[in-house]
C-alpha cells in the first residue's frame, strides 16, 4: 500500500512514522525544504494534555468585543470582508453553548488521553533520552479567586476523566516551582498538572524523520509545492507537484491551515482558518522556572527549554504580517514585567510567528473524507504537537479499517467463505 502524507510539520511526520510502522510505503511530500517549517517550528513545545478546554465556550461571547475591537493585549481578532471568515465564525458563535463545550471537551480530553499513551510509547522506540528527559509539570495561575473558581469546575471533570490535576493556593504553586515567588504580577493560586510535559517540537520532528527512514520505509520529498489533489471517479490516485505527479492508493492531508487551498482544487473545503501566534526564545535567567507556567490572562505561557526559556502565545486573526515585529516586541515586554528573572532579556532573542490551523469547534478534523483514498489528519489548532501522537495512531486504524473492508470485498467477489 501506497501513501503519500502530504505535510511534514508535526501531525505529518508523526503520521509517516506511525503508517510506516504499519508496514506501509510512505512518501512525505513538503513545500519546505526540512520538517517542521510550519507551525510545528517554533511553538511552545507543550504537552498539556489536561489542558484541551476548546476556545469556544459560553464564556468567551463576553470577550468577543474586547478581542474584535483590538483592546485585549493576548488575542486580537480583525474583523474582515471574507465569506471564509462569516462561516467559520458562525460555526464558531455555534459552539459557544454550554452543551457543545461540554461535549467538545469530552472528544478532545479522549484524544488527549490516547495521545499521552501513544507518546510514551513513542519514547520507548525513538532513539535516545529525548522522551525521558522532558520537564515535568505545569502550572496554569489564577490571578483573582474568580479566575480560580473558574479553574476548578473543569479540574474536576478532567479528574474524573483520570488526569492528575490539582488546584494550589498562591504558597503551593511556589513551593512547586520557586522562581514563581519573583513573578511580579498578581496570581492568588493556580492549577497544576503533574502529567504535563515540554519538547522541543524540532527535535522530535526530526527524530521521527530520522527514525522512520532507518527503520521503515518512509520516504521525504522536500521542496515539493503541491499544486492539486488528483481524483477519479470519486478516488485519489495521486498529487501533481512542480516537480511533477505522483500516484499513490492513499493520501493523508496534514497541511496545518493552508489545507484548504489544496482542497480546492478538487470543489472541496475545510473549516480551518490560521491564527498567528508568536514565540521568543531566550537564554535561562536566575530565575528561569523548571516547569511550566500558563497566565491565561495575558495568553503566554513560559516553557523551561534546558539552558533556554521559550515565551510563546497571543492569537491573532487578519493581521497583517508587517505586524509581526510589534506583536513580538509587546510579547517580550509583558513577559520582561511579569518576570524580569525568568530570562535574559537584553540577550538577542528569536522571534518566531506560526499560523495555529483552527477549527470552529476547537475539535482536529482526523477523518475519512468524502473522496475514497482521501484522510484528513488537520486543524488541531493550539494542541499539535500535543495531540499528534494519538491523531496518527486514529489515522493509521482508520487505513486499516479500510483496509480491511477491501480484503473482505475481494475475497466475497471471489466467492470465498468469510469467517
Ligand atoms: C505560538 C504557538 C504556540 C503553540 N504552542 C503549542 C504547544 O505548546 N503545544 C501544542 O500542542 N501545540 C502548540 N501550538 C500549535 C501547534 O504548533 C500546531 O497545532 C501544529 O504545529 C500544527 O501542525 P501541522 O503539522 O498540522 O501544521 P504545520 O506544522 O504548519 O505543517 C503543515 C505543513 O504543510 C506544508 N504545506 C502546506 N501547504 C503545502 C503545499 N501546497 N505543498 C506542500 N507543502 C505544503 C507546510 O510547508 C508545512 O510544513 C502552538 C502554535 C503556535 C502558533
Amino acid at each position: 500500500m501506497k501513501i503519500l502524507v502530504l505535510g511534514a510539520g508535526v501531525i505529518g511526520v508523526t503520521t509517516a512514522y506511525v503508517l510506516g510502522r504499519q508496514g506501509h510505503e510512505v512518501v512525505v511530500i513538503d513545500k519546505a525544504d526540512a520538517v517542521a517549517s510550519g507551525a510545528s517550528h517554533g511553538n511552545a513545545g507543550q504537552l498539556a494534555y489536561s489542558y484541551v478546554d476548546p476556545f469556544p465556550n459560553p464564556s468567551i461571547l463576553k470577550k468577543l468585543p474586547r478581542y474584535m475591537s483590538g483592546r485585549d493585549s493576548g488575542i486580537k481578532i480583525k474583523p474582515v470582508m471574507n465569506t471564509h471568515y462569516y462561516r467559520w465564525g458562525l460555526l464558531f458563535l455555534r459552539n459557544c453553548t454550554a452543551a457543545r463545550a461540554k461535549c467538545n471537551m469530552d472528544t478532545m480530553l479522549g484524544l488527549a488521553r490516547q495521545s499521552m499513551e501513544a507518546m510514551q510509547r513513542l519514547s520507548t522506540e525513538l532513539p535516545g533520552d529525548m522522551l525521558s528527559e522532558i520537564p515535568r509539570g505545569k502550572i496554569i495561575l489564577a490571578k483573582t479567586q474568580a479566575d480560580m473558581i473558574k479553574l476548578e469546575k473543569p479540574a474536576l471533570e478532567k479528574q474524573a476523566s483520570g488526569f492528575d490535576v490539582e488546584t494550589l493556593s498562591r504558597d503551593e504553586c511556589i513551593s512547586k516551582e520557586p522562581a514563581l515567588s519573583t513573578w511580579q504580577g498578581d496570581f492568588c493560586g493556580g492549577l497544576f498538572a503533574k502529567a504535563e510535559g515540554t519538547l522541543d517540537p524540532l527535535r522530535l520532528c526530526r527524530a521521527l524523520e530520522n527514525a522512520s527512514k532507518k527503520q521503515f520505509s518512509v520516504a521525504f520529498k522536500m521542496g515539493h509545492t503541491i499544486k492539486r489533489l488528483n481524483v477519479c471517479d470519486n478516488k485519489v490516485t495521486g498529487v501533481t507537484t512542480n516537480h511533477g505527479s505522483i500516484t499513490c492508493d492513499k493520501v493523508i492531508m496534514c497541511l496545518g491551515a493552508e489545507a484548504n487551498a489544496l482542497l480546492k482544487t478538487i470543489g472541496k473545503s475545510c473549516n480551518i482558518y490560521p491564527m498567528r501566534g508568536y514565540s521568543l526564545t531566550l537564554p535561562a535567567g536566575p530565575q528561569a522556572p523548571k516547569m511550566s507556567v500558563t497566565d491565561p490572562l495575558n495568553k503566554f505561557v513560559f516553557a523551561n527549554f534546558g539552558d533556554k526559556v521559550r515565551i510563546a502565545g497571543f492569537l491573532d486573526a487578519n493581521l497583517s504580517e508587517d505586524k509581526i515585529k510589534m506583536r513580538g516586541k509587546m510579547l517580550l515586554e509583558i513577559a520582561k514585567r511579569l518576570w524580569p528573572e525568568a530570562a535574559d532579556y537584553s540577550a538577542e532573542n528569536h522571534l518566531w510567528a506560526g499560523y495555529r490551523p483552527m477549527t470552529p469547534s476547537g475539535v482536529p478534523i482526523v477523518e475519512t473524507s468524502p473522496v475514497e483514498g482521501l484522510y484528513y489528519n488537520m486543524g488541531h489548532g493550539s494542541l499539535g504537537l500535543t495531540l499528534a501522537a494519538g491523531s496518527a495512531e486514529r489515522i493509521a486504524k482508520l487505513v486499516w479499517q479500510s483496509m480491511q473492508k477491501s480484503s473482505i470485498k475481494r475475497r466475497e467477489k471471489n466467492h470465498v467463505l468469510v469467517p
